[in-house]
């Protein structure tokens, strides 16, 4: 029998309903399979046992009371580490907020709540998520649990390494360039990335406000679906979000796409991109066409600037909101002889060097006299790339591609090289800039046996679409490997 540590949230929602198992039975195999997995992979920052064996029993007296809450309840599920958690230590991966506190759940916490979901605990990133790696954590890496020689993607990388190796079913992540879609696809999972504004994100520790997005890990594209359902809609406390209806998500998972228009980045395939996922995905394009879609070839010109545009809004952004870490307010203190001595030694001892490396650039470019040619042509930029979606889906529904440009990648390869780590995100960005969903589905595994992730994008408010294609992507696929630490000897029978 399948432990039930490696269930989708649908086959464990069956189970217990059927009475199969109860959730505390699933708490406490997510809970053994971490003591295995933790000591290989580093994906927690905080696994509070009690709280989830809590949290399962009283999921199993809501059903045991005749109260069902969806398809969540009694699933466990981990949170990244920058998303506040009332009474659980939140650090988004920074020296700076060690041992901070929140006083409040963000809203996506709140909501999962709301459903019975069981909190399993909260998961490693690079420091304020900024990272492809998750080595930019001050707190240590986290590796890949199909090849721990390797890192599992970012920033996101402890959500994502706990979905593959099964210590929760599912997870939330954080997305501002590609950290929910990068790992899913280095670990061999869905992810996704949901149009900006549509989930809120009141509570999660702000990067870059203009871009970042809360998004799910799952198995399956359906749990995707379903954790998107349970996270997505209007909430008054963050001035940013979508105040119509929520989009559907879910509606057409087993409408095929025969009939559709999907087009192919142009940008993204050939040079830049691994030989081998180049050649996974121009086998899924063919699948697709296969399958009744009519698939062509479209370009987005300003998509080759839009890796420049990114890493001056972005930093621009962080150098803002990073601006309320002082030392005054919350962590860390380093006292000095003035209170500017003291803020200054606070930031200096409290921020790792990618976040101190962003916090300059950001600054620079917004910087008197430097503002219109750095910060004011991203801009500039971001609106071309806009446009390039816009007419883009003039002729075509949704638009693929891969999603990295390469499998995961060996610990501490690009560390030492900022550039080729911001390469990682070459095919994500755009969509952020757009503010678009997008989302990442595996559709096999390259030579070294590492898993290959696919990209579908689709307009604003257009989940359906996107969901749509990705379950076709999923079924044709077939994709059903599982990473070798879940698999292994060193897990007990
Ligand atoms: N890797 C990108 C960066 O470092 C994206 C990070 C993210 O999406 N949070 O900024």
């Amino acid at each position: 029998m399948t432990d039930l540590a490696d269930l989708s949230i649908a086959d464990a929602g069956a189970g217990l309903r059927s009475g199969e198992f109860t959730a505390r039975d699933l708490v406490d195999a997510a809970i053994t399979r971490a003591a295995v997995t933790e000591a290989h992979l580093h994906a927690y920052l905080t696994l509070d046992q009690d709280r989830a064996r809590a949290g399962a029993d009283a999921a199993d007296a809501a059903f045991a009371a005749g109260e069902d809450r969806g398809p969540l309840q009694g699933i466990p599920i981990a949170l990244k580490d920058n998303m506040s958690t009332r009474g659980m230590e939140t650090t988004a991966g920074s020296r700076i907020l060690a041992g901070y506190v929140p006083p409040y759940d963000a809203t996506v916490v709140a909501k999962l709540q709301e459903h019975h979901a069981v909190i399993m605990g909260k998961t490693n990133l690079d420091e304020y998520a900024m990272g492809s790696s998750t080595e930019n954590s001050a707190f240590g890496p986290t590796r890949n649990p199909w090849d721990t020689d390797r890192v599992p993607g970012g920033s996101s990388g402890g959500s994502a390494a706990v979905v593959a190796a099964g210590s929760a079913l599912a997870a939330l992540g954080s997305d501002t360039g590609g950290s929910i879609r990068q790992p899913a696809s280095l670990c061999g999972l869905v992810g996704v990335k949901p149009t900006y504004g549509v989930v809120s994100r009141y509570g999660l520790i702000a990067f870059a406000s203009s871009l970042d997005q809360i998004g799910p890990f799952t198995r399956t594209v359906t749990d995707a679906a379903t954790m998107l359902e349970a996270i997505a809609g209007f909430d008054i406390r963050d001035a940013t979000s979508y105040r119509g209806d929520t989009p559907d998500i879910s509606s057409l998972l087993d409408a095929g796409v025969a009939g559709m228009r999907i087009g192919i980045v142009k940008e993204l395939s050939g040079d830049g991109i691994d030989p081998q996922v180049d050649q996974a995905c121009a086998a899924m394009y063919k699948a697709l066409a296969d399958a009744g879609a009519v698939v062509s070839e479209v370009s987005l010109p300003a998509s080759e600037y839009a890796l420049s545009a990114y890493y001056l809004i972005a930093p621009a952004e962080a150098s803002a909101n990073l601006a309320r870490f002082d030392g005054v307010r919350y962590g860390l203190r380093v006292d000095g002889e003035t209170t500017e001595d003291m803020m200054a030694q606070t930031r200096a001892e409290g921020f790792g060097p990618e976040v101190t490396r962003r916090i300059l650039l950001g600054t620079y470019a917004l910087s008197a006299g430097y503002y219109d040619a750095f910060y004011g042509q991203a801009q500039k930029v971001r609106t071309l790339v806009r446009n390039d979606f816009a007419a883009a889906y003039e002729k075509v529904d949704v638009l693929v591609s891969p999603t990295s440009p390469t499998t995961a990648f060996p610990i501490g390869e690009r560390t030492e090289d900022p550039l080729s780590m911001y390469y990682a995100d070459v095919c994500t960005i755009a969509s952020n800039l757009a503010g678009d969903p997008s989302g990442s589905v595996p559709i096999g595994l390259d030579d070294g046996g590492l898993p290959i992730g696919f990209q579908i994008m689709a307009p604003a408010l257009h989940e359906a679409q996107l969901f749509r294609v990705a379950a076709e992507v999923e079924r044709l696929a077939g994709f059903d490997a599982r990473p070798a630490l879940a698999t292994s000897e060193v897990l007990p029978a």
